[in-house]
């Protein structure tokens, strides 16, 4: 195995050379670091990077974001999906005004038990903010030492993880843990990339035991395969002359406390007929009704494929069925949090 010490000055070298300058770099204010990882979790950074603006310009700190209301905050947050996220940090903000007087904590099993803060989270504010020697391990680090070091155990396997934290923890440089967490994840970010990692120009390919067995492709390895699930939403889009009806998922499922059109959610994609049986629950369908349907498409979250379309009703006369809607005038709909097969309907009927 090649020195850790050599490895770890090529590699600080390597960021102080390459790394991407990123507003969330220039500083250790612990709300701004913990921000940039929420938000960057499952998100290109080219794309995180706006949402990283818009929320420091709305909420500077975090006792702000804390007064903010929920739906507001997920307004912000609309269009970079896992919505959890968004509720957890909210949530979380809530905890550090009340329980901290709006001070963020500095210490890790404070910062651990926020809603939504993981190992991986809380390992990047301590290190970063507080200079304290925890290691962060994210998909970059695992990549780049299972390929470093040659190592075939799964990553996401009980022994995989302790031997990627352990190494992780034996690499870490405790004079500069925060330096030292952001190269190796920038390394794997930039340098030892997923597909087609460019070796022949890497500071590491000579002591790097993937590149020596030709095991590149290979490496990380990992062992379970997600089940994806697979539902269908038909969107039910009641119209009048002025306004629409909306409705907020309040159950703990996906896009939970997003508004959207009534749904009528089928086991599969179903003739028009059967969803048609359904929709008494938000209103009363007459032979005068007229109907748009459109074709399927789908939205691909990360454990579940959501086959959707939409129904769109006329009605001359308003028949209000059992269920509670919302009734909201077009001009106001934007200042809706929507999911994104909504969001994308709402500008194409050109109602924001
Ligand atoms: S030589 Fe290639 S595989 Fe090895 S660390 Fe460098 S980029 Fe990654």
């Amino acid at each position: 195995m090649a020195d850790i010490e050599e490895i770890k000055g090529t590699l600080h070298s390597w960021y102080i050379q390459n790394k991407r300058h990123l507003p969330w770099r220039e500083t250790t204010d612990p709300y701004f670091i913990w921000l940039s990882e929420v938000i960057l979790q499952q998100t290109r950074i080219d794309q995180g990077l706006s949402y990283f603006n818009r929320f420091i310009d709305a909420y500077p700190n975090v006792k702000l974001l804390a007064d903010a209301s929920e739906d507001d905050v997920l307004k912000l947050w609309q269009g970079l999906g896992y919505y959890s996220r968004a509720r957890n940090l909210h949530h979380a903000a809530k905890t550090i005004a009340h329980e901290f007087e709006g001070i963020f904590p500095s210490d890790y099993k404070c910062i651990i038990k926020l809603k939504g803060v993981g190992e991986y989270t809380a390992a990047a504010i301590t290190s970063i903010s507080f200079n304290l020697p925890y290691a962060v391990v994210d998909g970059n680090v695992y990549r780049f030492i299972s390929r470093l070091f040659g190592i075939d155990i799964p990553i996401d396997s009980t022994n995989g993880k302790k031997l990627f934290k352990e190494l992780a923890s034996e690499m870490l440089d405790k004079k500069d843990p925060g330096l030292h967490n952001q190269a190796m994840m920038e390394f794997g970010a930039l340098q030892c990339t997923p597909q087609k990692p460019n070796c022949q120009e890497c500071v590491f390919n000579e002591t790097c035991m993937a590149l020596k067995e030709n095991k590149i492709d290979k490496l990380p390895v990992k062992q379970g395969k997600i089940k994806i699930k697979h539902r269908y939403f038909n969107y039910i889009i009641l119209t009048g002359k002025n306004h629409t009806y909306l409705q907020k998922r309040t159950k703990n499922d996906i896009w939970r406390n997003l508004f959207e059109f009534p749904v009528v959610e089928t086991e599969q994609k179903t003739e028009i007929d059967q969803v048609l049986k359904e929709i008494d629950r938000f209103t009363e369908v007459t032979n005068n009704t007229e109907l748009e349907v459109s074709t399927w498409q789908k939205q691909v979250l990360s454990h579940q494929h959501i086959h959707y379309r939409f129904i769109q009703l006329k009605q001359t006369e308003e028949k209000p069925g059992t269920e509670n809607l919302i009734r909201v005038d077009k001009k106001d709909i934007f200042k809706f949090a929507v999911p994104k097969p909504v969001e994308q309907k709402l500008t194409q009927l050109g109602w924001v």
